[in-house]
């Protein structure tokens, strides 16, 4: 679809058959019905952002974001009682989320597979801000009052649905259709980035997605903002870097961040390694041998994501940008293979010296160490065994049957265990039988003092 004509302040229009050429039928006819529910109210409702841009340019978008001037959560709840559905409604931004079930589908008389899961209403707001950085404070406002609160002028595009006389007109305030032509990203006033410097994060992330060029003006400003970074919440900075690392080109994104200084304002000693865009690649197309239940994509990009640093400076960024500790564990115990990853790889170190350092890890980690050591067959292979084998092995011998040997319980329970388990390990010992002449042999030997009586009966 080509942008259509517009100049700056003068809305252009858009017809219905490019809503269905760029959406798809039933998400076409999701936003009819909706269309029709606002104008049969009196309520003036807008498609806005990412959506329209990437119809403008041609591509599809699974999100339909609606902007409405009057109560989001009302609205959303009307189309709730008319077709069913679940309203989850966030009182303090003014945003109502409608999902979508079988149900609905029925009453809307679409089919569930073609719809999205969910739309998105927001009351238009107007937002000020008290101090750099800070969250706004926000209060109703009109449509054109949204637009200028928004990041860049080619996602401040909103396309008019409701009252009907004025469907299918495109608002363009902030010349976004221009910027869309001319394949530029541009923010909307001069303290954009002071206000909110998670805006660099996705000036990059856009920029980099749509091939887009930052507009020179725009990348003075953001270069002025960028030690404001540090001054920005762990929760949002995440938040930004977690839409960053679901991109295609989330390695690059994130190269070009580090080389303009960005990832040091967020915390010292936060760099990206050059690999990093390789690695992510690979995570994509390559997976370990292994089949891990609890595979956590995200987890597993925040592992690659900080495997380069040493450990305390992977500790410290994980608590700036507020991991969860699940996300926190297994990155840090990425750093902890990747640290002894020539010992992996060392023929001369057995199996039992290299099993209780990885087998205790979680599996995500694991599963990051095989990605970043593709170059290491050896250690790759050793990662392997922990998660296949490794892992899994017990000796036959327990803690009861010690006891019943005669020997008092202590420290030497654990330590002749973990020998025995070692040995099976090793492959050392294959068979119960091995293991209780091996078990026989240590007690013998007086190294698990105090030795029992040669001779005396094991199990
Ligand atoms: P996509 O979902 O394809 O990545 P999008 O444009 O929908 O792109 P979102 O991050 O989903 O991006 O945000 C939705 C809309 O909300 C954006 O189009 C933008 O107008 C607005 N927005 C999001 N974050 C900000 C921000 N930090 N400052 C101003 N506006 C924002
Ligand atoms: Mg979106």
């Amino acid at each position: 679809m080509t942008p259509p004509d517009s100049t700056n302040n003068k809305p252009g229009s858009f017809d219905r058959s490019a809503l269905v050429r760029g959406l798809g039928e039933a998400p076409a006819r999701l936003t009819d019905l909706v269309a029709k529910q606002a104008q049969d109210q009196g309520h003036a409702l807008y498609l806005v952002g990412g959506v329209l841009r990437d119809l403008l340019l041609g591509g599809g978008s699974a999100d339909l974001d609606f902007v409405i001037e009057s109560d989001a959560s009302a609205f959303a709840r009307g189309l709730q009682k008319r077709y069913g559905g679940q309203v989850h409604a966030h009182k303090p931004f003014g945003t109502a989320k409608w999902s979508l079930n079988a149900e609905s589908a029925d009453r809307l008389g679409l089919p569930l597979d073609d719809l999205p899961q969910h739309i998105d209403f927001a009351r238009a707001r107007k937002e000020t801000y008290a101090e750099p950085a800070a969250l706004p404070l926000t209060m109703p406002g009109s449509i054109e009052d949204d637009m200028q609160r928004r990041d860049f002028s080619i996602n401040a595009l909103a396309l008019s649905l409701s009252p009907k006389a004025r469907y299918g007109q495109l608002l363009d305030a902030c010349s976004g259709l221009q910027d869309l032509r001319n394949r530029q990203i541009r923010v909307l006033h001069e303290r954009s980035f002071i206000d909110d410097p998670t805006r660099i994060l996705r000036t990059l992330r856009f920029a980099t997605r749509l091939n887009f060029e930052i507009s020179a003006q725009t990348a003075g400003w953001l270069l002025h903002a960028l030690p404001l970074l540090g001054r920005v919440s762990g929760a949002r900075l995440r938040n930004e870097t977690k839409l960053i690392l679901a991109e295609e080109l989330a390695g690059e994104i994130l190269l070009r961040l580090n080389d303009l200084g960005a990832l040091k304002a967020i915390q010292p000693g936060f760099y990206m390694p050059k690999r990093l865009a390789s690695d992510l690649k690979r995570a994509s197309k390559q997976a370990p041998p292994w089949r891990s239940p609890d595979h956590d994509a995200l987890a597993l990009r925040w592992c690659l994501l900080l495997a380069g640093c040493e450990e305390p400076v992977a500790r410290g960024i994980a608590k700036r940008l507020d991991l969860n500790r699940r996300q926190t564990d297994s990155v840090i115990a990425t750093c902890r293979i990747m640290a002894i990853a020539e010992e992996l790889a060392d023929p001369r170190l057995r199996p039992s010296e290299i099993a209780p350092r990885l087998e205790t890890l979680p599996s995500t980690a694991l599963h990051a160490g095989w990605l970043l050591l593709h170059d290491s067959s050896a250690a790759q292979e050793r990662l392997r065994l922990t998660m296949q084998r490794w892992r899994t092995i017990r000796p036959c011998t327990n803690g009861h049957d010690l006891r019943a040997l005669g020997l008092p319980p202590g420290p030497r329970y654990k330590q002749i265990l973990k020998r025995l388990r070692g040995a099976w390990i090793d492959g050392d010992v294959r068979s119960c039988a091995a293991e209780q002449a091996l078990l026989q042999q240590l007690l013998e030997s007086g190294e698990f003092a105090p030795a029992v009586q040669p001779g005396a009966r094991l199990l």
